[in-house]
């Protein structure tokens, strides 16, 4: 397993729609581990594959309190939506930013397990916030796209300048 690296908003790659996966097989596998690893490392409850790098359509989840619980959504689609719920939402590639976020409530999911098994679920709470988020990252869209257009430069510049700060720093 290793661990992978994670793009910071405003990176364009967050930007690419990502493409359906053709096949689950063991090179497949071997990704969604290493985006356990990243994921738990970082730490964050859910990683998108486009978050990585890697533009095909999966993404990882675990919200439990023992980390116990990992979901692998291959291939997700959302059947259904109801319910508004608003959480205070961050993300592995908007470091340090939360803001509140309006989503369903309950959505009903179609998804490929890491076994590649057809499933069809129902989520609430945390879990299907957490999907609904990563599905947008598939669609190159992020937490920040919600917010006002004067919030988002400002988390922007901001970001921009950290990171040049950042490359200085490990320059010398
Ligand atoms: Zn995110």
């Amino acid at each position: 397993m290793a661990k992978l690296t994670i793009l910071e908003f405003p990176d364009p790659r967050l930007r690419k729609k990502a493409v359906p996966v053709e096949a689950v097989d063991d090179e497949l596998r071997a990704l969604i581990d290493d985006m356990f690893e990243t994921m738990y490392a970082a730490p964050g409850i859910g990683l998108a594959a486009t978050q990585v790098d890697v533009h095909r359509r999966l993404l990882v989840a675990d919200v439990s309190a023992d980390k116990e619980h990992p979901h692998v959504f291959i291939n997700p689609e959302i059947l259904e939506k109801d319910g508004v719920t608003v959480t205070e939402e961050g993300c592995l590639s908007v470091p340090g930013y939360f803001e509140e976020v309006k989503r369903a409530e309950h959505i009903r999911v179609r998804y490929l397990d890491r076994d590649g098994r057809e499933c069809e679920d129902e989520f609430e709470g945390l879990l299907a916030v957490c999907v609904q988020h990563e599905i947008d990252h598939l669609d190159g869209k992020l937490f920040v796209d919600y917010l006002s257009e004067a919030k988002r430069s400002r988390i922007r510049k901001k970001l921009e300048k950290e990171r040049r700060h950042h490359s200085a720093a490990v320059v010398i």
